[in-house]
């Protein structure tokens, strides 16, 4: 039996991770009454977890770079932003900064137009300044990014990669959930209610509008929003009831290992470490506390991703393939780094669409919206998503189409336009997971 008070709220959210969170917050503090119901028994314990939380403001696309780079603003002042209990203890954001490494794939160029246009600073490195930095690497051109079964992947690099570009305002958040949960612990603040441990099983409509979801236990709660954040499993939910049936961007989802690699005895990751996007190896990686790193894919290679039917079933354990060529690429790069013993690291689903930016959008059912296909990359935008999501769902609410007008941040003075993230949109060719 639904609890009372339960069975109504202005706005229901499916899924408790960290962009469910951050709308919670952004719509209880507008003074709504927000019910937020996650599966799961924690916040942030879906693919929020896996989530290495790395926070860079490069990317391909201007809007996109700005809004990570409104999203700093709040990540470098969290404890202001929470406004949180004194004793709660809150997610750590550690300034590393990120080294885009020039890999010839036009990427970098992209990156740095990218972030001029946004505003957003940064510098550019000869190879003298990237080794002057960070002297354990090896500057060598090793690519173009080859499998470790390529014998050109063995071959003696000649030639070295001419520079990158310098982003020292980014970072990452070493406990993602942690994010989530002081995400959530604010929005509960403000009024939020959260429901744990309670699956939603359908999306209720009556005609073209939605009405509400009924849980697992039969519990019906009635809603005049829902809004589905429910990470890789958003496409199911809303297919049940043909929500998708007028995207024109297709998502889908696709298994990511990061692997943890132990950092050579005599480096203090915690002083020297930095994030590395490494396009020329196909990697990208970050420090983990002070003796490791994590160690992702750029997505380069098609031939290597693997695409996932059903999110509730898929391998949860790192395997041996992709450890091997992650820590072989990883050693071309950090020659003392040596390869570890034990096969460690995080496994997760990205919700990606086909150009690799997320959907922030109503659906064809009035009142229904989706934030979906944040592809492996919104975790770091997420505090600010959640007033954008605010303001297309209460733009929607109100009667008007949220892209016709701009979203205003409410860091900077920036604007944005929320066609980027329709479900409506023609998807972009140039765009790249970053
Ligand atoms: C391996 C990996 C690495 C990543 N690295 C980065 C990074 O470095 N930087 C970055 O910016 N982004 C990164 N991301 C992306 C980022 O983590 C995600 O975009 C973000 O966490 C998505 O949050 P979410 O709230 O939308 O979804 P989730 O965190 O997936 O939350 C969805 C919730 O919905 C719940 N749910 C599902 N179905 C139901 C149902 N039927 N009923 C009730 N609840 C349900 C789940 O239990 C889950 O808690 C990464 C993602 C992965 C997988």
């Amino acid at each position: 039996m639904a609890a009372l008070g339960e069975s109504r709220a202005d706005v229901l959210i499916i899924g408790a991770g960290v962009i469910g969170a951050s709308a919670a917050l952004a719509l209880a503090r507008s003074g709504l009454d927000v019910l937020v119901v996650d599966r799961n028994s924690g916040v942030g314990d879906g693919s929020t977890g896996a989530s290495a939380g790395i926070i860079r403001v490069h990317a391909s696309d201007p809007q996109s770079s700005a809004l990570a780079d409104d999203a700093l603003t709040v990540w470098t002042n969290w404890r202001e932003f929470l406004d949180p209990d004194p004793a709660e203890q809150l997610a750590r954001f550690v300034q590393c900064g990120s080294l885009i490494l020039d890999a010839g794939n036009g990427f970098a160029g992209q990156a740095a137009n990218a972030m001029t246009v946004a505003g957003v600073t940064f510098d550019e490195w000869t190879l003298d300044d990237m080794s002057g930095h960070f002297p354990y690497f090896d500057f060598h051109r090793f690519g173009p990014p080859r499998s470790v079964d390529d014998e050109a992947f063995w071959a003696d690099p000649t030639d070295y990669l001419g520079g990158g570009i310098f982003t020292p305002q980014s970072g990452y958040i070493g406990d993602p959930t942690l994010a989530a949960v002081n995400l959530m612990q604010a929005a509960r603040r403000a009024g939020a209610r959260v429901r744990l441990a309670a699956t939603v099983v359908s999306i209720d409509v009556d005609g073209d509008r939605v009405v509400g979801v009924t849980l697992g236990d039969g519990t019906v709660v009635l809603a005049e929003a829902v809004l589905v954040v429910a990470g890789p499993n958003t496409d199911t939910l809303i297919r049940g009831i043909d929500a998708a049936a007028d995207f024109r961007v297709r998502t889908r989802r696709i298994r990511e290992e990061l692997i943890h690699v132990p950092a050579p005895p005599t480096l203090n990751v915690a002083l020297d470490g930095v994030h590395l996007v490494d396009g020329d190896l196909n990697i990208n990686f970050r420090p983990e506390r002070d003796d490791a790193f994590l160690v992702g894919s750029n997505g380069d290679r098609a031939d290597e991703r693997t695409y996932i039917d059903d999110p509730d079933d898929f391998d949860r354990l790192v395997t041996a393939d992709v450890w091997q060529r992650t820590t072989l690429r990883l050693a071309r790069r950090i020659p003392d780094v040596g390869i570890p013993r034990t096969r460690m690291g995080v496994v997760g689903l990205y919700d990606a669409a086909e150009d690799w930016l997320p959907i922030y959008d109503r659906t064809c059912y009035d009142g229904l919206f989706v934030a979906m296909a944040t592809s492996g990359t919104q975790f770091k935008t997420a505090p600010i998503v959640g007033e954008l999501l605010r303001y297309v769902i209460e733009t929607e609410l109100n009667g008007r189409d949220h892209t016709a007008e701009p979203f205003r941040s409410p860091v900077s003075n920036r604007t944005y336009s929320t066609s980027q993230f329709s479900r409506l949109r023609t998807p972009q060719k140039d765009q790249s997971r970053g």
